[in-house]
């Protein structure tokens, strides 16, 4: 076992910021994007490699069966702890991971809606939204505000209730 050296601070930083603390392998198995108690592993199981490629944020029972040396089962590999942080951090770079870890798509709903309340101007879309039964179609360009909000929110129209573009738009 060599001697443990600790991972430069900028570095570690780069982990825990590009993971957000989410653990890849939680991610990849079962969809869990919540926060968790965690660490970082040395995927290469050299703990003096403090290369950023060779580290990723797993949680803590994850990364003791990763670090396991057991030939029981077939254990996590380096190639797939990598490949399942690259998707991680894609999610965490357009913000997919806060849309996911929502209770439930109504809660959800709710928390997107008063936040679109909150950041919009209560004119042109906002007024559009207000003052517009949804009972026809009407035009794309009235909805152009909250577009605009809901790609900078990661593309969350499927779950939003009120989404604009789930009911008919006359393109
Ligand atoms: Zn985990």
């Amino acid at each position: 076992m060599s001697v443990r050296k600790s991972t430069p601070k900028s570095i570690e930083t780069a982990v825990l910021a590009n993971s957000a603390r989410r653990c890849a392998l939680c991610f990849h198995l079962t969809g869990d994007l919540s926060e968790k108690h965690g660490q970082i592993a040395h995927l290469d199981k050299d703990p003096s490699n403090s290369e950023e490629d060779n580290l990723a944020f797993l949680c803590l029972s994850h990364h003791s069966v990763f670090d396991s040396k057991t030939s029981q089962h077939k254990n996590y590999t380096k190639e797939e702890v990598k490949s399942a942080r690259s998707r991680l951090y894609s999610l965490v770079e357009n913000g997919g991971y806060l849309t996911s870890v929502q209770p439930s798509s109504a809660d959800t709903d709710r928390k997107i809606l008063a936040d679109l309340l909150d950041l919009l101007p209560s004119n042109g879309t906002m007024e559009f939204i207000r003052t517009f039964d949804f009972g026809g179609s009407f035009r794309k360009a009235d909805l152009e505000e909250a577009r605009i909000f809901i790609e900078s929110r990661g593309g969350v129209c499927g779950q939003l209730l009120l989404c604009p573009w789930s009911i008919k738009i006359d393109h």
